[in-house]
């Protein structure tokens, strides 16, 4: 009787000794995954330098236009790659559009992972050169794209406008929901830190000339260029850079084009 009593006990012991060992297990590797997770966000992180955003942001500042808005429903024509997704006026996101995923950078940035690696290097190369590029705009959540436009109707609507009025006005000035690039993580807007106003001498500073000479050899191109304001539906953003894959860029910046010509073009060779 005592044997036996003896031995459930070194039973239960060794159970309760088990099962510790197995908490014990699960926490390291809990620890150790969720360590490698944060060293590697904290890399991603890490790598482009970024500061607070810049003042006055006004971004997406749209030119008065006579076009009216008319969604197509879908802005990736079959046959076109994530790269060459076209947004803009007459081309908008689907509501429930999301970044299959972002890379978070510092300054609460984020750009779609794909885009990442190649915005790194530009971003190196040009910090290389002895410049200081400063990322102040990124990846916008429809949310955040929906509180821009909303704020610009209400101040709008209190200066006296009709509702109508209102977000006619507001669209000349913010890109309506679904309608602005940042929402697909493949556009950022970059400032020299020296100058940090998003206007047009924004292009007379050394990072934006070095941008727009070099922007291409990493997939990026000037989006919105001043003499196609009426192609864009964009009045001229010398800041503004979209991610379209190393050979659209090239074509694109070499020859003089906007994302809008481009496409027309290469689905009209397609066809
Ligand atoms: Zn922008």
């Amino acid at each position: 009787m005592a044997r036996r009593t003896g031995s459930s006990c070194r039973r239960r012991w060794y159970r309760k000794f088990l099962l510790l060992l197995l908490g014990l297990a699960l926490f390291c590797a809990g620890f150790v995954l969720g360590s490698a997770r944060a060293a590697e966000e904290e890399n991603a992180a890490r790598n482009i330098h970024m500061e607070e955003p810049a003042v006055g942001t006004t971004d997406d500042l749209l030119q008065p236009s006579s076009e009216e808005q008319q969604p197509s429903g879908g802005c990736l024509p079959e046959g076109e790659t994530w790269e060459l997704r076209l947004v803009n006026a007459a081309h908008v996101l689907p509501e429930d559009f999301q970044v299959p995923e972002l890379t978070e950078l510092y300054g609460g940035h984020a750009v779609d992972s794909r885009v990442y690696p190649a915005l790194q290097r530009m971003m190196d190369d040009c910090r290389a050169e002895g410049l200081e590029p400063m990322i102040c705009s990124s990846y916008r959540t429809r949310d955040k794209q929906e509180e821009l436009f909303q704020n610009k109707m209400d101040s709008l609507l209190t200066q006296g406008y009709s509702r109508e009025d209102a977000g006619d006005e507001a669209a000349r000035w913010v890109a309506r929901p679904g309608t602005s690039e940042h929402e697909t993580g493949l556009a950022v807007d970059i400032v020299d830190t020296g100058y940090q106003l998003l206007d047009q001498r924004q292009e007379t500073t050394p990072v934006q000339q070095w941008l727009m000479d070099n922007c291409a050899a990493y997939g990026f191109i000037l989006r919105y260029p001043t003499d196609k304001s009426d192609l864009t539906g964009i009045g001229y953003e010398p800041w503004h850079y979209r991610y379209v894959g190393e050979e659209a860029a090239r074509t694109i910046m070499e020859q003089g084009l906007c994302l809008e010509e481009y496409l027309d073009r290469w689905a009209g060779e397609m066809r």
